[in-house]
């Protein structure tokens, strides 16, 4: 006799079946739409996936506040699990806890340097405990994705998306953009 201890949102919210499991696999593969070497999983913005009563509940965390992109992810995701045969899907956000480029893994980080784009450092939010004051911005170290120099400089705060910052390394002379820490 087992007695399950856990407790979940409604008694048939499924996790751990293979129809959630293979739901969860799909939804993994949505790409960002404006880091599109990277997938929902290298990104770390998939937070849960359930099938309940039929319905798969996908619950994803914003990247960048206000990003557009979260709509086009949305989409995609709906679109991807149809394709797949999911016809009942829902998208949920959630904004706690907040993502951070932390949660990019370190898979998605060596994608985004094999694509020329610097990857994010430790996020300024990783600090955990009391937050100390800052009072002067930290000047970061962002090596160049093609020689791997250290001497780059930043061209501007934002590039193609707002996400990314454009920069341009001062030994091989290539711009290249760098995914800022958030
Ligand atoms: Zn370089």
């Amino acid at each position: 006799m087992t007695a399950m201890a856990t407790t979940t949102p409604a008694p048939t919210v499924d996790r751990i079946s293979p129809a959630a499991d293979a739901a969860r696999r799909v939804a993994q593969t949505v790409t960002d739409p404006e880091l599109p070497m990277l997938s929902l999983a290298d990104l770390g913005v998939l937070r849960d996936v359930w099938v309940d009563d039929g319905r798969v509940v996908v619950v994803i965390t914003p990247t960048y506040t206000g990003c557009p992109a979260m709509d086009t992810m949305r989409d995609d995701l709906v679109y991807t699990l149809r394709a797949a045969g999911y016809h009942d899907v829902e998208v949920r956000t959630t904004l706690h806890p907040p993502w951070s480029t932390d949660w990019i893994s370190a898979e998605g980080k060596r994608k985004l340097a094999e694509y020329g784009i610097a990857p994010p450092g430790p996020a300024p939010s990783a600090v955990t405990g009391p937050v100390p004051l800052v009072l002067t911005p930290t000047v970061r170290r962002v090596d160049c994705p093609v020689c791997g120099s250290a001497d780059t400089v930043e061209l501007s705060r934002f590039s193609a998306t707002a996400c990314k910052a454009l920069r341009r390394c001062r030994t091989c002379q290539e711009p290249f953009e760098h995914v800022k820490e958030i």
